[in-house]
């Protein structure tokens, strides 16, 4: 299965786009592109979750 990842800002699913052998990472919300140091992963989206 196919991992999910997430913005960091506003927290929305990050669509992937794929091309020329890379993969990125948009945010339709943000309208941009999320670099894979700061996106977050859905372990990641938990941990937050319980904090809060
Ligand atoms: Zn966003």
């Amino acid at each position: 299965m196919q991992e999910k990842y997430y913005c960091p800002e506003c927290k929305e699913e990050l669509n992937r786009v794929s091309g020329c052998g890379s993969v990125s990472y948009f945010c339709d919300n943000c309208k941009k592109l999320v670099s894979r140091k700061n996106m977050l992963s859905e372990d990641e989206m938990k941990k937050d979750e319980k904090k809060n």
